[in-house]
């Protein structure tokens, strides 16, 4: 079995009163695929944005290729990490977004080219043929001195996985990646991931495309109310959930 990549332990977040993470565990490991299902308002978002520090939690572990995030150890203190450590931290793992979050104001290659160079340091010139590379690799090559305003959803949202890709992340995490999408423009979006996947990209996928979830997942999992409900291989949690949530949600969205 692949080393873990990303590694939850008793993760608990609140927003005041409403705990939104209620001690989620989470392994993630090297090379595989993990879904995740859930009704709205189960934690979902929130779960990916604490990967990445962009929530900070209230209490648990969260660690990524072994290393701690968003916090230093000593002994048994946490010490959190400056503003430019979390930023580097953050560059090792690409976010894709439900409305894609592209710079209305630079080109597809522009938006591409501009993560690397500002959270990395790498060079521009360096990185502009990488970056023709990865929009001609999402199927995009053509658009690469476009505005996403002259492009559709899922071209956008695939500027978008380039973008991510220019970072060459340890982990790529897609918040319902296409959940805005004109449903005629899905199947594009989730072929590109698909390809990722086989190309052996360490992923966390949040969406509520249950095929999707079938064909590609090494792990599907469910939360309810801020917890991990069932987890497992595809089969056992689509096919054949032991919770009456799971089996509830599952046929709802099917
Ligand atoms: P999901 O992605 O599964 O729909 P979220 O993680 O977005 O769920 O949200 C879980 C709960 O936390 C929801 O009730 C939501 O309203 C609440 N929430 C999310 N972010 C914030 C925030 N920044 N401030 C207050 N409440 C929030
Ligand atoms: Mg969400």
């Amino acid at each position: 079995m692949s080393a873990v990549m990303v590694d939850l332990r008793n993760v608990h977040k609140s927003f005041g009163d409403l705990e939104v993470l209620k001690g989620v565990d989470l392994e993630v490991r090297t090379g595989t695929v993990t879904v995740i299902l859930g009704p709205s308002g189960s934690g979902k978002s929130t779960l990916l944005r604490s990967i990445n520090h962009l929530e900070k939690v209230d209490r648990g572990l969260i660690r990524i290729d072994g290393v701690l995030v968003g916090y230093r150890q000593r002994g048994d203190k946490l010490y959190e990490l400056r503003e430019r450590e979390i930023l580097h931290q953050r560059s090792q793992v690409g976010f894709v977004f439900q409305n894609f979050n592209l710079f209305g104001h630079l080109t597809a290659l522009q938006n591409v080219v501009e993560a690397p160079v500002a959270a990395q340091r790498r060079k521009r010139r360096e990185v502009e043929p990488f970056a023709r590379d990865l929009l001609e690799r999402v199927g995009v090559g053509d658009k690469a001195d476009v505005y996403p305003r002259q492009l559709s959803g899922g071209q956008q949202q695939r500027v978008a996985i380039a973008r991510a890709l220019a970072l060459r992340p340890k982990v790529l995490l897609f918040d319902e990646p296409t959940s805005a999408l004109d449903p005629e423009l899905v199947g594009e979006v989730l072929d590109v991931i698909k390809e990722l996947a086989r190309d052996g990209a360490t992923m966390i996928v949040v969406t509520h495309e249950i095929g999707f979830a079938r064909e590609i997942a090494d792990t599907v999992v469910f939360m309810d109310a801020g917890r991990i409900v069932e987890s497992g291989p595809p089969r056992a949690v689509l096919d054949n959930p032991t919770h009456e949530r799971t089996r509830a949600f599952i046929s709802k969205v099917l």
